[in-house]
């Protein structure tokens, strides 16, 4: 039995897990999952985490029809798997009438309604739970998980070494490491990726609320009814591996929507909590997932920056796929 390691715990790696289970790709290798969540926080943990089109259509991008596919990609696996953690809701792109972008916004989404000074375009979202989803998405899980920095990964003797306070040798690397992949990975492609960091206030919220979810411009406001969160950001800042939140950018977003909508439930700024995680941002924003240009018999999946959690189920099934073409 071929042997293989996957570096990460994010969505990425959930989501080929999953893939690979369902498919029992399990029967045909032994693998060895690896995660640090001390030294390398996952952002999966940290996400607005909403799935939604926001108006894109088909054959306008290469990004657009990466993030078309994806979100029916998700869709199928919904369907499918039923998991815990998802729901579907309506996702409101909204904004006010003497936006300066008013013009580029009535265009890219038409069948807008008007209601006072703001203008609303709805369309089908999923919001997620991502405690919840990840939950799911491990229940099959039975292969061994090893807490550990991963230091450097090196092709030797026809193996890979997987070195952490240890050395480990593999048959087949798959690395999903997120923002931390440049810090990983030496090669052209991974280099020019980087952390971007993005944060959000947290309110936990007792008002009998449904869920919701939009987005007034650059704002994002989600209710989460389950867990009774109330979420507001994000910012976007490429910087690196810090994790100290931009606060001024976050009370001006605060105030914005605060001032244009003036709702009852909002709570005082002071009184939120901030979280802040690492998206990994690729070259034109693109994901990408396939062969890893470090050596022989390694893969990669990362680069999703904001569209994570619809590009982790194309990701695991473009993976799985490959897998299922070696000579086991
Ligand atoms: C504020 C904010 C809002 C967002 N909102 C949305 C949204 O609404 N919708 C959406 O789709 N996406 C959103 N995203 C983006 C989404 O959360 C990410 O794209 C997605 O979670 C990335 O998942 P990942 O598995 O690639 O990376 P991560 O979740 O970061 O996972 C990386 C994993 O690799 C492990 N790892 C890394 N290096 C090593 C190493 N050397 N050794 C061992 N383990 C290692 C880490 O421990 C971790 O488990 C948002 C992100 C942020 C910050």
């Amino acid at each position: 039995m071929k042997t293989i390691a996957l570096i990460g715990d994010g969505i990425a790696a959930q989501a080929f897990l999953f893939t690979y289970y369902q498919e029992r790709l399990h029967k045909d290798f032994e693998l060895t999952q690896f995660y640090a969540p001390d030294r390398a926080p996952a952002v999966t943990e940290s996400s607005t985490a909403i799935v939604a089109l926001r108006g894109v259509e088909l054959g306008v991008s290469e990004l657009g029809d990466k993030i078309f596919q994806s979100y029916v990609d998700f869709k199928n696996f919904v369907s499918h798997a039923k998991p815990q953690g998802v729901e579907l809701i309506k996702h409101s792109t909204c904004w006010a009438t003497d936006f300066e972008n008013d013009q580029k916004y009535s265009k890219r989404f038409p069948n807008f309604e008007v209601r006072g000074q703001t203008k609303y375009y709805e369309e089908e979202a999923f919001l997620i739970y991502p405690t919840q989803l990840s939950a799911s998405l491990k229940k099959p899980f039975t292969h061994r998980r090893q807490e550990a920095l991963v230091k450097n990964l090196q092709w030797q003797d026809n193996q890979w070494q997987v070195q952490t306070h240890d050395i480990e040798k593999f048959d087949y690397v798959l690395v999903c490491a997120g923002a931390y992949s440049p810090w990983l990975l030496n090669d052209e492609r991974t280099q020019k990726t980087k952390p971007a960091q993005g944060s959000f206030l947290v309110w936990k919220l007792d008002k009998k609320l449904s869920s919701f979810a939009l987005s007034f411009e650059e704002i994002n406001v989600i209710y989460r009814e389950k867990t009774q969160e109330l979420i507001l950001g994000s910012t976007t800042m490429d910087n690196g591996y810090s994790f100290i939140p931009e606060i001024n950018k976050l009370q001006k977003l605060y105030q914005k929507y605060a001032d244009h909508f003036q709702p009852d439930f909002l709570p005082a700024f002071e009184a939120a909590k901030i979280i802040t995680g690492l998206r990994h941002k690729g070259p034109k924003r693109l994901p990408y997932w396939g062969a890893a240009p470090i050596g022989p018999q390694a893969y990669q999946i990362d680069s999703f920056y904001k569209n994570g959690w619809s590009f982790a189920f194309s990701a695991a099934l473009g993976i799985v796929k490959i897998l299922k073409t070696l000579d086991v």
